[in-house]
């Protein structure tokens, strides 16, 4: 960075840095890598260092201060970030161009041009190795990264460098050493806060790829955008005191910026609003310009440099979180989709092996009618137990599919459940009257749920406490409560009863607790109990100790809601 010569022998400090910058036409979307620097990006990466160069000196030598933003460490960041270290004599001759055409010997302005390349480059180092590379502004704890070790850590170096050459070269007072060096690092510090994501960001991704509305909307916020730069910088101080000191209302605009548009859009706002504030602070209008207008500046960098991490770093966390929302979002697409696959799959593999397993089972028991005793004891046994087999295998096929199926009972029709018990207890009939069972019921409400599915319910559970009597006639009640919006059903019995440690495990897939010797069944009546209940929106469990019988409760929905859950999966309709 140059100096200037400032009025009554103090130096002002054109608080500069080598920087570059690139116009090259980027190709949308490229990562970093991929980024090169062809000869007509190096011509244009030298020139617009020197303009924004000389743009910071003009301010300065206008107002003999420091110039509050030093534009081309920003841009000699974001050339090493997107171009790599090959970069390097572009910024140095940049830099050195951009000082020894404004002040200072040619010593003095190689000394300035070397520390600048070195911030950028070792800035370009450390980003890549710690902080993502090019894709540093696109999380919050990288943004934190660059930061501390490039905005504060490297701009230091520059401001070193640059200072000790001045003192060095005769161009500025051993005396003036920490006043020159601060403003000079706050000047590159705020550079590369503003001015890095800004070059990165777009060059990277050039292309707004707004809709329409949002056009409409950016449009908006620019005008607001505009209107509060002006509000709180245009009013020139009052006499004897300052302008209204409306700093905080920069940050609305940039909220909007993050929530609804994304780094890019939020970081081109921060550099706008900073534009403004520069303008105005340089014409001693807004809340800075207070005593000494290098203090006033220096109250303006930390203003900006905050203004400008918040910004970042909030636009970094929305889009993050707009990240990770997406991803969850596809991965559960995914989820779902796989499991519509497997719903499919056993449906139409249990459904296709109906056929042939009948076919099995119907000659099998032909060769048992037909045969029995006209071929040896074993080949009778050998029949039977085939027959067996394959009626089991059926028994478990049939459950699979009523598995299958129950995931379709959707909270979208009523059904009276005195009517759907009935239907069950109808179904159950052999059985009660072999048990003796005694069921009693309640008082039983409609409730929203398809009535095939809570007859299946019902036959499950009310079978169950017939199966899995006691000693005594088996005695079952049916009974409902309302619970808020939902019926609270149940189904109590006076049956042997389960441990409690098994009482969440037996509405698992093929859960049993006894063998088939004991208690025939396939283990699949909870889990389509479940599966029933919960498509429909509802809970199922039970309470039960052995040898004191068992409560099943479950809750389904007392009316069919508009948003009732629509088919849990793509399995093929109930046949
Ligand atoms: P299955 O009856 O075919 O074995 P279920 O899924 O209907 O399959 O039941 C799982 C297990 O839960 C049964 O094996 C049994 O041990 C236990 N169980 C179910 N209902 C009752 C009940 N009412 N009383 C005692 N135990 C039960």
């Amino acid at each position: 960075m140059p100096v200037v010569p400032g009025t009554a022998g103090r130096l002002t400090v054109k608080v500069s840095s080598a920087s570059a910058s690139q116009t090259v036409p980027a190709p949308p979307a490229v990562e970093a890598a991929a980024l090169r620097l062809n000869p007509l990006g190096i011509v244009v990466l030298v020139l617009l260092y020197c303009a924004a160069g000389k743009i910071g000196l003009a301010m300065a030598s206008v107002h003999a201060s420091a110039s509050p933003v030093w534009a081309p460490t920003g841009i000699a960041m974001a050339a090493f970030l997107l171009y790599g270290r090959a970069v390097w004599p572009t910024i140095l001759l940049g830099a050195f161009l951009v000082n020894i055409t404004t002040a200072g010997t040619a010593a003095t302005s190689l000394g300035i041009a070397i520390g600048n390349t070195l911030e950028g480059l070792l800035a370009g180092l450390l980003v890549q190795r710690y902080a993502g590379g090019a894709r540093v502004f696109d999380r919050p704890q990288d943004v934190f990264k660059f930061v501390a070790l490039a905005a504060a850590g490297c701009t230091a170096l520059s401001a070193t460098i640059g200072v000790t050459s001045l003192a060095l070269g005769g161009a500025a007072a051993w005396a003036d050493f920490w006043t020159i060096w601060r403003t000079w690092w706050l000047g590159d510090a705020t550079g590369a806060l503003l001015v890095t994501p800004l070059v990165v960001l777009w060059v990277r991704k050039p292309r707004p790829g707004w809709s329409g509305r949002q056009a409409a909307e950016a449009a908006a916020l620019l005008v607001v955008l505009v209107a509060v730069g002006s509000l709180v910088f245009r009013h020139a101080p009052v006499a004897g005191g300052s302008a209204p000191p409306l700093m905080f209302l920069a940050l609305p605009p940039l909220i909007w910026a993050a929530f609804r548009f994304g780094p890019r859009e939020t970081v081109a706002a921060a550099c706008l609003l900073s534009g403004i504030a520069v303008w105005g602070t340089l014409r001693q209008a807004g809340p800075f310009p207070e005593g000494a207008l290098n203090e006033s500046l220096l109250l303006l960098q930390v203003f900006l440099a905050v203004k400008s991490v918040t910004a970042v770093v909030l636009a970094a966390l929305v889009a993050e979180h707009r990240r990770a929302h997406a991803a969850l979002a596809a991965r559960g697409a995914e989820l779902t989709r796989s499991n519509t696959e497997l719903e499919q799959f056993a449906y139409s593999a249990s459904h296709d092996l109906r056929e042939p397993l009948r076919m099995v089972i119907s000659f099998l028991q032909l060769i048992e009618q037909r045969y029995r005793g006209r071929l040896d004891a074993d080949a009778d046994d050998f029949i039977r137990l085939a027959v067996d087999g394959a009626k089991r295998m059926q028994a478990l096929i049939e459950d699979l599919l009523a598995y299958s199926r129950a995931g379709r009972s959707a909270a979208d029709t009523m059904t009276e459940s005195a009517r759907a018990l009935d239907e069950a207890l109808a179904n159950l009939g052999t059985a009660l009257r072999e048990s003796r069972a005694r069921v009693t019921r309640g008082v039983l409400p409609p409730v929203a749920v398809d009535g095939t599915r809570l007859v299946q319910l019902f036959q499950n559970l009310v079978g169950n406490a017939i199966k899995y009597r006691g000693d005594a006639e088996p005695e079952i009640h049916v009974d409902a409560a309302r619970r808020g919006e939902q019926w609270l059903l149940t189904v109590r019995d006076n049956g042997i009863g389960i441990a409690p440690d098994y009482q969440e495990k037996i509405f698992g897939m093929f859960q049993r607790l006894h063998s088939r010797e004991r208690y025939p069944g396939t283990g699949m009546g909870l889990p389509i109990c479940r599966r029933i209940v919960e498509a429909a929106g509802g809970r199922i469990w039970m309470e039960s100790a052995p040898g004191k019988g068992a409560i099943f409760f479950f809750t389904l929905p007392a009316q069919v809601t508009r948003a009732a859950a629509p088919p849990a999966d793509g399995v093929a309709p109930a046949a």
